[in-house]
């Protein structure tokens, strides 16, 4: 079969696990740390990215504002969900998966370390049971795990699947083409940098500027980009001391941070 090229990556969004601002603040209007809240790109929705190919369309994580996320960037359908880890911030939008079922008439493939997908099956064990044809209220979804350092075919797309450190526990990562993910990570393995050269567009997790015990900070990831030197490194899962302009003002080139509804095109 074929593999379809990747057309476009889009950002869905590109906040941390509560967004940006975060709930509360004056009159209930956030909290939105160094953001300058008059900034558009400064609002931002969990992370999570859709690959757009020639035919199918492969969506990564399937966070609390997917159901926005989806409408605001316009796209339509997905046909697989690759999982990277199973934190609330990754899988808690898991039911929108059902307008993808009315569409397609049929469970959607969840792929993920057997790990993540068995933490997802407890949680949300209804979905994964048979799929029914007349399947109305609940999402439909099949598990197939996959084994770190491995290529595998989702969606027409090819990907090289490798594990993280996420501080207390791991999230999967993944290359295809010269393309790589990597959400949700504070460790980089010397074999996996190895294999993250010669990118053209590397996403990458940088929640603040100071370290963080689970998540990538930004002294780390100009390190990771010094070494693995892609062509462009995007920053994602940023929280809220990461203010656009201050970030337009101070990254160096070839470094710029993400913002929701951002494509790439390849
Ligand atoms: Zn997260
Ligand atoms: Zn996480």
């Amino acid at each position: 079969m074929a593999l379809s090229p990747l057309r476009e990556v889009v950002i869905l969004g590109c906040g941390g696990s509560s967004g940006v601002p975060i709930i509360g603040g004056d009159g209930g209007r956030g909290r939105w740390g160094t953001c300058d809240p008059s900034t558009p790109e400064n609002h931002r929705s969990r992370s999570s990215i859709v690959l757009l190919g020639e035919q199918k369309n492969l969506l990564v994580d399937t966070g609390p504002d997917l159901r926005h996320q989806l409408l605001h960037c316009g796209i339509e359908r997905f046909d697989a969900v690759f999982y990277t880890h199973a934190h609330a911030d990754h899988i808690a939008g898991l039911d929108e998966v059902r307008a993808m079922n009315w569409m397609l008439q049929k469970p959607v493939e969840a792929w993920g370390s057997a790990v993540t997908l068995n933490e997802i099956e407890e949680r949300f064990a209804y979905a994964f049971r048979p799929w029914t044809p007349e399947q109305f209220f609940r999402p439909g979804l099949v598990s197939h795990p996959v084994n770190a350092d491995s290529i595998v075919q989702i969606a027409d797309f090819e990907l090289d699947v490798f594990r993280q450190n996420h501080g207390l526990s791991d999230s999967f990562g993944f290359r295809h083409a010269n393309f790589a993910y990597c959400t949700d990570v504070v460790e980089i393995s010397d074999h996996v940098l190895d294999r993250l050269t010669g990118l053209d567009v590397w996403v990458v997790d940088c929640f603040q500027k100071e370290p963080h015990s689970s998540h990538a900070w930004l002294e780390r990831v100009l390190e990771w980009h010094a070494r693995i030197q892609p062509r462009r490194t995007v920053l994602t899962h940023m929280g809220p001391a990461m203010d656009w302009n201050w970030m337009q003002e101070h990254l160096p080139d070839g470094i710029e941070p993400a913002f929701d509804g951002m494509r790439i095109s390849f």
